[in-house]
């Protein structure tokens, strides 16, 4: 069966935190517009979480546009869970009656100098206006460590950890210096015997400091420095009560870097060899745009050049929610906001000139 082709306004790709935000705004425009999203369910990435991931912030903190996040039960501190967030998104969703067509992957994107053709299995669409909203956890990356290859033990990335009884007795190697790391470190070693791996001695921020603090912190940071995103603030690890009690317990030191694995372990600098059962790289993410490879605009990182959050030298192309490169803070619920306001105007202005091509 030859797929149908379906003209709208505006399409956006990813139906997570960013995408939802953008249609609250989309939706005040008047323009058509869809959600494409890959997933079976609404949550995005919040769905492939730990089991024992909580946000930093309490929930009138971590708000979309529009509905404040509800308060979680007091047992929890006021700290959402990841069902809470996701229980959230997927209320959101109708309560703004958004458009999300799930699942929906797309595959690939072209453009002829006027209009976006957006491939996928189900069908393609047409529009003068696409927002990509992919996110990254899709796309976990781990550094290229020399004979990586030959290492026959456990390998895990952070975005396919759920909890550490499965690694119950194995010897494990904890690689990355943020917040993950510092997490699953605290509860892996709860359970084995670990070492902790970081490029740098990693940046703990004082124990008070997280929550709303936290994001009002690097706020002012950012307002007073206007250049860009503090390099020191959203990414430093907080210390929520379960990295607190491996402080404690004396976990929380880590290790530079090894120059090589073996097939049992790692080779430190010192050329002593240590075995391991297992690793977790915790060692983050690149962004989900490998379907705008047809364009030529995507960097070796995944990135793409933006001026805010537009696509530079690609007329009615917008970036949102990939982290400070695409506006400050915007991969965090309570940031997202801001830069899909500002992307629903320009793609509001942008298309005002023409006859939307839905009619
Ligand atoms: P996602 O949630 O990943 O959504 C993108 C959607 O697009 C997904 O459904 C994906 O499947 C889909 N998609 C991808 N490619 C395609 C395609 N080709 N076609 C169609 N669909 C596609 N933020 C906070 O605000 N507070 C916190 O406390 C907090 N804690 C965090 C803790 C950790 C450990 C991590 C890793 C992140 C945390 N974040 C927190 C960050 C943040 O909330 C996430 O990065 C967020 O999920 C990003 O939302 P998104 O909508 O941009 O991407």
């Amino acid at each position: 069966r030859q797929p149908s082709i379906s003209q709208i306004d505006v399409i956006v790709i990813g139906g997570g935190q960013s995408g939802l935000a953008m249609g609250y705004f989309l939706r005040r425009t008047g323009l058509q517009f869809v959600i494409l999203d890959e997933q079976n369910q609404p949550g995005g990435a919040w769905q492939h979480g730990w089991n024992s991931l909580r946000l930093f912030s309490p929930a009138d903190a971590s708000s979309l546009p529009g509905w404040p996040m509800p308060r979680p039960a007091a047992t929890t501190a006021g700290f959402p869970d990841r069902n809470w967030v996701i229980d959230y998104l997927t209320q959101y969703e109708s309560k703004y009656q958004l458009p999300i067509v799930r699942p929906v992957c797309v595959e690939r994107i072209t453009y002829d100098g006027q209009v976006y053709l957006v491939q996928t299995a189900s069908g393609d669409y047409q529009a003068r206006a696409v927002v990509n909203a992919t996110g990254s956890w899709s796309q976990p990356y781990i550094p290229d460590y020399p004979e990586r290859s030959a290492y026959t033990g456990l390998q895990l990335h952070s975005a396919q950890y759920r909890k550490p009884r499965p690694l119950a007795g194995l010897r494990t190697l904890i690689v990355g210096g943020g917040n993950s790391g510092a997490q699953i470190l605290a509860e892996v070693s709860q359970l084995t015997q670990t070492r902790w791996v970081t490029e740098q001695e990693p940046t703990f921020l004082p124990d008070d400091v997280y929550g709303r603090i936290l994001f009002q912190r690097a706020t002012e940071r950012y307002h007073q420095g206007t250049t860009g995103v503090p390099a020191r603030s959203l990414g430093d690890i907080v210390m929520v009560p379960s990295v607190q009690d491996a402080r404690s317990r004396g976990i929380l030191t880590s290790v530079r870097p090894f120059v090589r694995m073996t097939p049992t372990g790692v080779v430190w600098t010192d050329g002593r060899e240590e075995p391991f059962d297992a690793v977790i790289w915790c060692t983050g993410f690149r962004p989900a745009t490998g379907y705008l490879q047809p364009l030529g605009i995507l960097e070796a990182s995944g990135k793409v050049r933006t001026q805010e959050t537009q696509v530079q030298g690609m007329p009615g192309l917008w970036m949102v929610g990939y982290g400070s490169w695409t506006g400050f803070a915007s991969a965090t619920l309570i940031g997202v906001g801001r830069t899909a306001r500002t992307t629903a105007d320009q793609i509001s202005r942008f298309l005002a000139p023409n006859e939307p091509l839905s009619t």
